[in-house]
């Protein structure tokens, strides 16, 4: 095939707008945004199980403090009971017999006030790790918010730069022999469809060409179409080619 050094040349800005075009494809179906989206998922669902063992743990601790606030309330009743019982009776052996249980009252009490005490404290611990984890899971939530609203706009950007660089090929392609695209495309939907020979080496594959290869490469006149003979890509011929 036969084609004006110029119209060759021409079909390395055809590769270039190529790869461009690969490139602006691969952004558009993975945006850059992507793997951490899919990180977030994992990660959510990692601290939503966290979130329901610390609710799960703090609901423990409230049973614990209400089953402590009942003790003491029956206590309590008890005390008075007991008081009113001891101030209304004139039995000298019945109020020694209260008075008793009066301050064995006294004494379970302020034990289970200490109690008290203690799973308040943990209640409030308790309702910290619970606060921490949801606000950790707000976070994330937020994180992913921002990074889909950001993949959507990569996307749209890509799309619209991948519009652009199918109109700039259409045109180069349009105005090159049609017989010449051809085969660049042909070659292309294998591999590189044409390069730069620079320095005896193809730029498609960067084999250096072996000297007969080269000697057959300038023995061919300057509108041949020739071949790498190791990727089959156009290779074409400029002042750097080392001919
Ligand atoms: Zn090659």
């Amino acid at each position: 095939m036969n084609a004006s050094p110029n119209d060759q040349k021409k079909l390395l800005d055809v590769a270039d707008l190529d790869a461009r075009l690969r490139q602006a494809e691969r952004r558009r179906t993975h945006p850059p945004q992507a793997a951490r989206i899919a990180e977030l998922g994992a990660e959510r669902a990692t601290r939503s199980q966290e979130l329901s063992a610390a609710t799960g743990a703090r609901d423990d601790v409230k049973t614990e403090l209400q089953r402590l606030e009942s003790d003491v309330s029956m206590a309590e009743a008890r005390r008075d009971r007991n008081a009113e019982r001891l101030a209304a009776s004139s039995n000298a052996k019945d109020a020694q017999a209260l008075e008793a249980e009066l301050v064995s009252l006294g004494r379970r009490l302020s034990e289970l006030e200490d109690a008290e005490l203690i799973v308040m404290e943990r209640l409030e611990q308790a309702d910290a790790d619970v606060d921490a984890a949801r606000a950790l899971l707000d976070q994330l939530a937020d994180e992913g918010t921002a990074l889909s609203a950001a993949s959507v706009v990569a996307v749209a950007d890509a799309a619209t730069l991948i519009e652009a660089l199918q109109r700039d090929r259409a045109a180069l392609a349009l105005a090159l022999p049609a017989e010449l695209v051809a085969l660049y495309d042909k070659l292309s939907t294998r591999g590189v469809g044409a390069a730069l020979l620079q320095r005896k080496a193809c730029q498609g594959c960067n084999m250096e060409l072996s000297g007969t290869d080269l000697q057959q490469i300038r023995q061919a006149s300057n509108d041949a179409v020739v071949q790498c003979p190791e990727c089959s890509c156009i290779l074409v011929r400029t002042e750097e080619s080392g001919l």
